[in-house]
This record gives C-alpha cells, sequence and structure tokens, in this order.
C-alpha cells in the first residue's frame, strides 16, 4: 500500500503578511487572512479552522500553545520558499485566487465578455474565475512576471497547464 498523501497546508495570516499570502495563493497554497486581526484572535481561528499562523510576532499567547505557527522574515522571497516548504499546497499554481483565497473555477472565454480586455478573449488564453469574488484571472504577461519571480525565490521550475504558452516576462521580475 501506498503512504497517505500529507493533507495540504492551511495557512491564516493577518493583513500585514499580505504580499507573501499573494504569492503563496499564487503557488496553490490555501492562505486565509484576516483582516485587522489581533495575534489572540489569529491563534483563536487557527485553533478552530485547523490552520497554521503565520505572524511576524515572536509573542505567542500561551493559551494557544498547541497551535502551530511560523514567523516570516519580512524578505519576501526568503518567507514564500520556507513557508511553501512546510507541506503540499492544495492545488497547483494559478489555482485560487490570489486576493480572496477561493478556489478558481475554469471558465470560457464567451463568459467573460465585457469583464476582462477584448484582447484577452481573443488571445483564446484559459480563463480563470473566482466565484467568491468576482475577479477574472488569465496567464498572460502579469502571471509571466508572477511565475519568473517565484521561480526565482523558490530556485525550482513550476509545472502547471498554460506554462508552456506564458508570454516572455516583459518587464522584469522585480515586484509582480
Ligand atoms: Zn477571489
Amino acid at each position: 500500500m501506498d503512504p497517505a498523501p500529507l493533507p495540504a497546508l492551511r495557512l491564516v495570516t493577518d493583513r500585514s503578511l499580505d504580499a507573501l499570502a499573494r504569492r503563496l495563493r499564487v503557488l496553490g497554497h490555501d492562505v486565509e487572512t484576516l483582516g485587522g486581526a489581533r495575534l489572540e484572535e489569529l491563534f483563536d481561528h487557527a485553533e478552530r479552522s485547523g490552520r497554521t499562523v503565520i505572524t511576524r510576532s515572536r509573542r505567542r499567547p500561551r493559551r494557544w500553545r498547541d497551535v502551530p505557527v511560523h514567523t516570516a522574515s519580512g524578505a519576501l522571497a526568503e518567507d514564500v520558499r520556507r513557508l511553501a516548504g512546510l507541506g503540499p499546497a492544495a492545488g497547483p499554481p494559478f489555482s485560487r485566487c490570489s486576493r480572496c483565497n477561493g478556489a478558481l473555477a475554469r471558465r470560457s472565454a464567451f463568459e467573460a465578455h465585457g469583464e476582462v480586455p477584448g484582447r484577452v478573449v481573443r488571445s483564446g488564453r484559459p480563463l480563470a474565475h473566482c466565484p467568491a469574488c468576482g475577479q477574472w484571472f488569465w496567464l498572460g504577461s502579469h502571471a509571466a512576471r508572477l511565475t519568473a519571480w517565484l521561480e526565482e525565490a523558490l530556485g525550482r521550475r513550476l509545472e502547471f497547464e498554460g506554462r508552456e504558452a506564458l508570454p516572455p516576462p516583459a518587464g522584469g521580475v522585480q515586484n509582480p
């Protein structure tokens, strides 16, 4: 018998680590953000929902000492590499909404008509829609810059459907 696969990593953080949360979501990780939450609220939510806390704070409220927690250093690329390595992602890259953590649904270009630029509809690129916040995503130049940034941070190539068709990362990989 094969060993049971590791459960997907589930994280929770606050708005101060939004840039980190967004990049981890692009990698397919399930990262919830509690807006304006105090540290105690983060730990309480993590305990009730079975998540791991990501925080800049080194304070550890005693009441939640059994809740798993990781400290973010603030160095974005280093944090992405370390936290992404904690466990399996919930899905492949570009399968979650970077904005709200919703699971994206594949949609046809026709359904996006009027909501995304016409050139995106005409390009025939795969489109994804977030049912939670309504945001549309496609594998265009922004995704190419993000992919280049993440591959540099992780030191490995990302594999996902549509990877081959990404445009070159025009504008560089500095701050996607
Ligand atoms: Zn969303």
